[in-house]
């Protein structure tokens, strides 16, 4: 259902250009949009890992006059100069359908910026802060985890981990899964998106070995850490590992599952995750 804004985040919203939107995924699959957009305030500052609000002017069915969804920022820190600032997304366009007629509607948001041309003037709020920290020690691992567009975060973060520390001595994972394979939204060849940070020897991403084919990005995340989880499964039990989850909410119910089994029940990993929770050690930006 549409959020109601708050005034606050009213006052302090601005305007943005859409540069460019480039569809990232073929057309047998989700379509998942790249979107360039340069931000109209010379005050406006962002933090990597950090997302917007994009707010669609109504009227709307539930008689608010926005609707309000949240996008992670894809880019670290600040692209362009001061006076134009530019943020990227990675967005899909959603659907869901009513459980009482069955049909299929078009979410508001994703569908509202999917069909934006360039040159369009869209009002977005933000920036708002983000879950994931990296930590002091850089011999800790770093254990990321996500489906879909979840990717967004974990692409800036990445960048971040290795432009601004130069390095990580701790092991770098990333499990990912997408309907379409790994190289979809990960190692895209308009982007070559984390694909650069293969010179990186403490970084490694797990790609989707399916020869079935799938039809939710979640069934690509069990495929790919049910054939991981040895690897997976020590890392989580490791002191000084710090585990990031970004995509959908079904993206963590999958992780349980799989990891209940390689724990040897739902409880020993239920505990083992609440362990990480409670040690700070535990990161998720979930969504529907
Ligand atoms: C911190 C954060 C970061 C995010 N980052 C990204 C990102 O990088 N990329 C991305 O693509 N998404 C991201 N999302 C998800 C995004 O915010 C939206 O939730 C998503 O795009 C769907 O929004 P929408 O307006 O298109 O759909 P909506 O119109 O809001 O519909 C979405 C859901 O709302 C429910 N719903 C709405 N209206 C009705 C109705 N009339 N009847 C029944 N059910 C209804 C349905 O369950 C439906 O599945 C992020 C979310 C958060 C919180």
């Amino acid at each position: 259902m549409a959020e109601n804004v708050d005034e606050t985040i009213l006052e302090n919203s601005c305007d943005a250009i859409l540069i460019s939107s480039t569809r990232i995924t073929p057309t047998s699959t989700d379509e998942v949009r790249h979107l360039v957009l340069q931000i109209d305030e010379p005050a406006f500052r962002f933090a990597t890992g950090q997302s917007i609000g994009v707010l669609v002017p109504g009227p709307h069915a539930f008689g608010n006059e926005y609707h309000h969804r949240r996008y992670s920022i894809a880019n670290p820190t600040q692209r362009g100069n001061a006076q134009n600032i530019e943020l990227e997304l990675l967005v899909r366009r959603c659907f869901y359908l009513d459980e009482v007629s069955g049909e299929r509607y078009p979410g508001i948001a994703s569908n509202y910026l999917c069909d934006a041309k360039p040159g369009d003037k869209l009002k977005i709020t933000g920036p708002f802060r983000s879950p994931f920290k990296i930590p002091a020690d850089e011999q800790s691992n770093l254990l990321m985890i996500g489906t879909g567009t979840g990717i967004a975060p974990f692409r800036a973060f990445v960048r971040q981990i290795y432009d601004q520390h130069g390095g990580w001595k701790g092991n770098v994972r990333l499990f990912y899964g997408d309907r379409g394979g790994m190289n979809l939204l990960y190692l895209n060849e308009q982007q070559q998106d984390l694909g650069q940070y293969y010179d990186h020897q403490t970084f490694k991403a797990f790609s989707v070995l399916t020869d079935r084919p799938l039809s939710t990005a979640e069934e690509g995340l069990q495929d790919n850490l049910t054939a991981n989880t040895e690897e997976c499964s020590r890392l989580l039990r490791e002191p000084n590992t710090y585990v990031y989850v970004a995509g959908q909410e079904k993206a963590a119910e999958v992780l349980d599952k799989v990891m209940a089994e390689a724990f040897g029940s739902s409880e020993a990993w239920q505990a083992q995750k609440q362990a990480l929770i409670d040690q700070d050690r535990w990161a998720e930006l979930l969504y529907h």
